[in-house]
């Protein structure tokens, strides 16, 4: 059965794609099958992942509004991920999704036919904690909570996970909260790190380790269709990416290779 991840922050760029994406090409590399839903109606991940939004006839909105099973919808990705890829509907469904019973369990409900088929799920979450969120995180097994490392990001944690108690309280009592992901990280800098150490002075959450480094190699990944695992394989980026998803698949990080003075012999 698979385990379900939801990537969420209300906050616009602050790499909730980016992150779906590293991760679940990451996770395909350690040979685990890996589907990624698009909720956000943008459809960033669906068009970083080479497909053409525009010119998709069906997708997750149809699913969430019970007119397909999600297997219909699912497409192959060149990462080795499988896609539920979104469209511009999926707004619409923003719309309609509030006055239906049972409007938070759809996705929950529409994977669970097709959960066997895979060992991960990583749904990533629009800027909102609108209906579509409330939706990932009522699917969710675990929430991962990718922040920019910028004064008053705090703020947008803080709200973020009163959301996922409530969520706990009244849809999915089985959340957690795998911990938050510092991203765009400027080492140079004390700021980034100042802003880590507050998010973990202020609230209960761990800080999954190690941050995302900015880099523009991250910037250029997506107009090629490919995850930054593929564009740039060597960067820290990818390398922070691969770390975490072996955490996530309980992994063993592999040693660190012999020094060079003890690879010579006596
Ligand atoms: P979100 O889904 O939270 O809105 P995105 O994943 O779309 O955020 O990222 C926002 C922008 O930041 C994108 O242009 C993306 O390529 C870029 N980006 C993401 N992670 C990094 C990083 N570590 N370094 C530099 N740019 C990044
Ligand atoms: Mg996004």
């Amino acid at each position: 059965m698979a385990r379900v991840l939801a990537v969420a922050n209300q906050k616009g760029g602050v790499a909730k794609t980016t992150s779906v994406a590293s991760l679940g090409a990451a996770l395909c590399e350690l040979g685990r099958r890996v589907l990624l839903v698009d909720l956000d109606p943008q459809a960033c991940l669906t068009f970083s992942l080479g497909l053409d939004p525009d010119s998709l006839e069906l997708s997750v909105h149809d699913v969430l509004l019970g007119r397909l099973p999600a297997g219909i919808v699912i497409r192959s990705t060149p990462d080795g991920s499988d896609l539920l890829p979104a469209t511009i509907e999926l707004a619409g469904c923003e719309a309609i999704l509030p006055s239906r019973t049972g409007r938070e369990h759809a996705l929950r409900l529409a994977l669970v036919e097709i959960a066997a088929g895979y060992d991960f799920v990583l749904v990533d979450c629009p800027p909102s904690l609108g209906v579509l969120t409330i939706n990932g995180l009522t699917a969710a097994d675990e929430v991962v909570i990718p922040m920019q490392c910028e004064t008053l990001s705090h703020r947008g944690v803080g709200q973020l996970l009163d959301t996922v108690a409530d969520v706990q309280r009244l849809t999915n009592p089985r959340l957690r909260v795998r911990g938050v992901l510092p991203t765009l990280f400027d080492g140079r800098t004390a700021h980034s790190r100042a802003v880590v150490v507050d998010v973990a002075s202020r609230y209960e959450v761990k800080i999954l380790e190690p941050p995302v480094v900015r880099s523009v190699r991250f910037a250029e990944a997506p107009g090629l269709g490919r995850s930054i695992l593929t564009t740039a394989g060597r960067s820290k980026g990818a390398e922070a990416y691969r770390t975490h998803a072996r955490a996530i698949a309980g992994v063993p990080v592999p040693p660190a290779a012999p020094a060079a003075s003890a690879a010579v012999g006596p």
